[in-house]
């Protein structure tokens, strides 16, 4: 089992989940292809399954492979897509704001997510 990030991360990467990842295995992607949004991506290859990312993103993007909403069933094939994909695992800036619940709800609306 995996867990995987969905389109709710795309342009908010807050990067509070990298923290907790006891495995490094949240990455950002670093080349050109552009099938990668901008967002975080799971490698599912490393995830151990911990969970402990999920309550930790403020955008509520983080979902279990298997309770991933069908809207973003997509998603699943985008992490996976960063196993051997150029990537870093990011730092999360000192300076980073988390959003309002206006600004989480607003965001889940933009991606037909209510
Ligand atoms: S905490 Fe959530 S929104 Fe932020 S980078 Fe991680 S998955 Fe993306
Ligand atoms: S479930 Fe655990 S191991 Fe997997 S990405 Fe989240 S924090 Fe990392």
């Amino acid at each position: 089992m995996t867990w995987v990030i969905t389109a709710l991360c795309q342009d908010c990467l807050d990067i509070s989940c990298v923290g907790v990842c006891p495995v490094n295995c949240i990455y950002r992607y670093t080349g050109t292809d552009p099938k990668f949004p901008n967002r975080l991506f799971i490698d599912p290859q490393e995830c151990i399954d911990c969970g402990a990312c999920e309550p930790e993103c403020p955008w509520e993007a983080i979902f279990k492979d298997d309770a991933v909403p069908a809207i973003f069933a997509n998603d699943i094939a985008l992490d996976a897509a960063i196993v051997g994909a150029p990537r870093e695992v990011p730092e999360r800036p000192a300076d980073q704001k988390a959003p309002t619940p206006d600004e989480v709800k607003a965001n889940k609306k933009k991606w037909g997510y209510t």
